[in-house]
């Protein structure tokens, strides 16, 4: 049974950045499991996967506009410290959740302290990054009505809810 629309996935991955460091893995943990077609993971991933079976193996490098995206300046600003009222100690790395203008929640992250003024940047941690997967397809199968109208894959390794 090939990966295709509406197949739950299971894959054993490790993910490194172009200098070998590894990122993100399921290394020592259960597999990751995702929906195929749902957007779950990034678009170029999932086109990498489809019509691959179980005990496939790849290794796929991904472009950022394929993956998180360029790095934006736009989404850098300057804001001034009473914006973040409530916030006893700021720190260079912290991470807050903002509304963007079209209403999505992002995460910023405040790049800089000057005086008054914060740093801050919502671009993806990974912006701007050539993603390269290694990936072990685990498990294949059909995903429910449930889980088709949700999106998202449920139990083992899925949403519980
Ligand atoms: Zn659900």
């Amino acid at each position: 049974m090939p990966i295709a629309a509406n197949k739950a996935v299971s894959i054993d991955y490790t993910l490194t950045n172009d200098a070998g460091e590894v990122i993100d893995s399921s290394a020592g943990g259960a597999p990751l499991v995702y929906l195929q077609g749902a957007g779950n993971i990034i678009p170029g991933l999932e086109k990498a996967l489809e019509g691959k079976d179980v005990g496939e193996e790849l290794t796929v490098a991904i472009e950022p506009e394929e993956a998180y995206g360029e790095y934006s300046a736009e989404l850098v600003s300057t804001l001034s410290r009473s914006m973040f009222e409530g916030v006893d100690e700021l720190e260079v790395g912290m991470q807050f959740h903002a509304s963007a203008p079209d209403g999505q929640m992002q995460i910023v992250t405040i790049r800089d302290l000057d005086g008054d003024d914060v740093t801050v940047d919502g671009n993806h941690p990974l912006a701007g990054q050539r993603l390269n997967f290694q990936v072990k397809i685990v498990a294949i199968r059909d995903a429910s009505q449930e889980e088709i109208a949700h999106g998202h894959v449920h139990g083992e390794g899925g949403h519980h809810h």
